[in-house]
């Protein structure tokens, strides 16, 4: 069993664990650097928790081409659900013509985004993108490139580990249509 072994100073395969770090409830790797080993790893046996997993999927339908949606209390109410108290929230668009980011729940900036983003890739002429044979939405790609396709937040005794402003965000550039945010959590 790999539970009470300690290597030191050998890069661990994931292959050899016999199951994946990240596929089920039920175990447990810790992995830690050893520091007389550089970046190598130390694998620390199984005493302290369970790893859990939680996933689920956000959808939106934005009535609009563009927008901007507050997501920060749907996060959390998935991390309420997971029961995890230690972990990671992972949250992206499952969409290319879409973002999840972080930044200030204020309109004004909002605004502002809008209008730099449609400096950097205006939506008109259509005609201007090599991309838009048959569609008309190469402006949505480059604005979903910049701003980002996921977010990953520390989970802290249960809470999203936050700045004091830091909200998260579905960025919409190609809306009018069902579209999805994966939200994955890792921890115990
Ligand atoms: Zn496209």
């Amino acid at each position: 069993s790999l539970h009470g072994t300690l290597l030191v100073g050998e890069p661990i395969e994931t292959k050899n664990l016999g199951h994946s770090p990240f596929g089920h409830v039920g175990c447990v790797c810790r992995l830690k650097a050893a520091p007389a080993f550089g970046k190598h790893l130390a694998l620390l046996k199984n005493q302290e928790g369970i790893m859990k997993s939680y996933r689920k999927e956000l959808w939106f339908n934005i009535p609009k081409r563009r927008g901007f949606v507050n997501i920060t209390r749907q996060v959390e109410a998935c991390l309420e659900e997971s029961g995890i108290r230690e972990g990671l929230v992972l949250v992206n668009a499952m969409h290319i013509t879409a973002s999840v980011f972080i930044n200030d729940d204020e309109s004004g900036l909002h605004h502002d985004y809008e209008v730099w983003l449609e400096k950097l890739a205006p939506h008109e002429p259509v005609s201007a993108y090599r991309h838009n044979v048959g569609e008309d939405n190469a402006d949505a790609h480059m604005k979903r490139q910049i701003m980002g396709r996921e977010v990953v937040v520390a989970v802290t005794e249960g809470e999203l580990d936050f700045g004091t402003w830091e909200r998260i965000f579905y960025g919409e550039f190609d809306g009018r249509r069902r579209k999805r945010v994966l939200v994955k959590i890792i921890g115990e």
